[in-house]
């Protein structure tokens, strides 16, 4: 065992702090630390914002966002365009591109991505509610903005099926070159993929 440097509490905060993620257990301590030394400034605020957090962070049960309101700002702010869906595995993934103002859409967030080798089937993400959204007259667009790995393509591939027999345009991010990106530097994958999705100029 690691010698113990520190009273009980002390640890525990560490402890915690060591599990979240980026952290290991010697910036747990290092973070610990100076929480402890801007006690005022900084230790009380961030303890009051978990507890606010704590009692009035909810999951959107329109889209799966995270906020303090249910349904959630993206899903009650009038000024979204209500024609397109965005479908993302991942709250992160939707903050990612809330971010990017990439898009002022709505969206639906699956809480992961079909993973046979893990286990999760169809039925542990959020798919049902997605096909109900898309059957919305309102909805023209559902736009897959899954990660460019084999499950995010495969649940791309299987949401494409399931609303097959809409009226719907069912979109996909375009795979290639990043912005600023050398193709030197590209893997074999990437360079083909971007060759395949070329865009008139
Ligand atoms: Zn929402």
């Amino acid at each position: 065992m690691a010698p113990v440097s520190a009273g009980p509490e002390i640890e525990r905060l560490i402890q915690l702090l060591a599990r979240l993620p980026g952290l290991g257990p010697r910036s747990a301590r290092r973070a610990a630390l100076f929480l402890i030394k801007k006690r005022e400034a900084l230790m009380a605020p961030l303890a009051a914002a978990l507890q606010t957090a704590l009692e009035k962070v909810e999951v959107c049960r329109t889209c799966g966002n995270i906020d303090t309101q249910n349904p959630c700002t993206i899903c009650t702010d009038p000024r979204r365009d209500a024609s397109a869906i965005v479908v993302v595995a991942d709250v992160a993934d939707l903050w990612a591109l809330e971010r990017a103002h990439a898009i002022n859409a709505r969206f639906h967030v699956l809480g992961g991505t079909l993973s046979p080798l893990d286990g999760i089937g169809p039925d542990d993400l959020a798919i049902d509610g997605l096909v109900k959204r898309a059957h919305d007259p309102a909805v023209k667009e559902v736009i897959l903005a899954l990660n460019a790995t084999v499950d995010g393509q495969s649940t791309a591939h299987y949401i494409t099926d399931l609303l097959h027999d809409r009226e719907i345009k069912v979109t996909r991010l375009a795979h290639g070159v990043p912005v600023g990106g050398e193709l030197d530097y590209l893997d074999e994958g990437t360079l083909a993929a971007a060759m395949r999705s070329r865009t008139p100029f």
